[in-house]
């Protein structure tokens, strides 16, 4: 299995190798977007562009580019959310291992996976060996190259950890020798630290066709068999992937999160404010933050499709209202992020909903 192909996104393509032609492109990026659209797959792209050995870079035959989408290149380095170690202190090693186990899991499905639960994060022991990593020459290519996706899930340092230290001065500072690429579907989570180190670079929705073509990968339909949601036609699919063909590999939790966050909008256009009420109770009262957050991302595809198809129709109200009402909902994942009840949000965000929507 090799790392699907990267669709969509021509226009970001042409500016970031543009801006790496020229020297421009800044040592510390970070690409934030809807969930699903494949920023961690443009952030890969991009590090295997700057250990191209050819010109126009990537150029995909030579040796680097073998290496960058089999996931070996020994410059190109990938890191996500995982599970809290088990010993507090783990060795270097056991982290690299845990990697190597972990992007080997990503790389026999074409690189599609799943949003990590909620309980999985970015811990001090993996920003240790990034810190460790990057204090090393690199082994092929002029630079190295830090691919580190859902970097929100990245975890308040407990103390004042050196290397919490040392990763905020290589994004500050970054050496001519590393860049890295954080990647985000909720900036807004980010730590304020990491953020305001990083030049936001905003990663939009593919086009239709650009899903369509990604659904007739080979690769692709190898991995929906395996992992994405059962026995769907084309058009099923592309209703589902919207311009976010990644999130049909969210599994199960995602169909149910998609599944609820459509009986809230019915609950939010409903005549009578009783299905409200009972529609915010059913949403799991704690423990659940990780569902909780894929249901609001679920609406904010829903409120997308509702969009694209009232312009479609040539209903700018409707588009407007539609637009408005991804915005509240983006303003209840900030208030997710903090420490409210779930109920408590979902309350306030279907009353507003309701005026938006109607
Ligand atoms: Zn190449």
């Amino acid at each position: 299995m090799r790392l699907v192909d990267l669709y969509g996104h021509e226009d970001l393509k042409l500016r970031l190798s543009s801006a790496a032609s020229s020297g421009t492109l800044p040592g510390s990026l970070l690409f934030h977007g809807p969930r699903g659209v494949g920023k961690q797959r443009l952030a890969l792209w991009l590090g295997q562009l700057l250990v191209c050995e050819n010109t126009p870079a990537p150029c995909g035959h030579c040796r680097s580019c073998q290496y960058a989408v089999n996931l070996t290149h020994p410059d190109l380095h990938w890191y996500f959310p995982r599970p809290r170690p088990k010993d507090a202190d783990p060795d270097l090693e056991d982290v690299r291992d845990d990697y190597r186990d972990a992007i080997a899991e990503r790389l026999a499905n074409g690189g599609l996976y799943p949003s990590p639960p909620g309980n999985e994060g970015i811990f001090v022991a993996t920003v240790r060996a990034i810190v460790r990593e990057a204090s090393v020459t690199p082994a092929m290519a002029r630079r190295k190259i830090f691919v580190i996706g859902d970097a929100e899930r990245m975890v308040s340092q407990e103390g004042a950890d050196q290397a919490a230290n040392a990763f905020l001065k290589m994004l500050e500072e970054p050496s001519d020798k590393t860049t890295i690429i954080l990647t985000s579907s909720e900036p807004g989570a980010l730590l304020p630290t990491v953020r305001s180190r990083a030049v936001a670079v905003r990663v939009p929705g593919i086009s239709e066709s650009a899903v369509r073509q990604f659904l007739s990968d080979p690769v692709v339909s190898t991995a929906l068999d395996k992992t994405g949601p059962q026995k769907k036609t084309l058009n099923e699919l592309l209703q589902l992937a919207g311009s976010a063909p990644g999130t049909l590999f969210g599994g199960e939790a995602r169909g149910k999160a998609m599944a609820s966050a459509r009986r809230l909008i019915d609950a939010a256009i409903a005549p009578h404010s009783s299905s409200r009420h009972a529609a915010a109770m059913g949403v799991g009262a704690s423990g659940a933050r990780g569902s909780f957050t894929d249901i609001l991302d679920s609406l904010i595809i829903i409120l997308g499709e509702r969009m694209r198809a009232a312009l479609h129709d040539g209903n700018n109200e409707r588009a407007v209202a539609a637009s408005r009402a991804a915005d509240l909902v983006g303003l209840a994942k900030v208030r997710a992020g903090g420490n409210v009840n779930p109920q408590l949000i979902t309350a306030g965000l279907l009353h507003d909903l309701s005026s938006a929507l109607r």
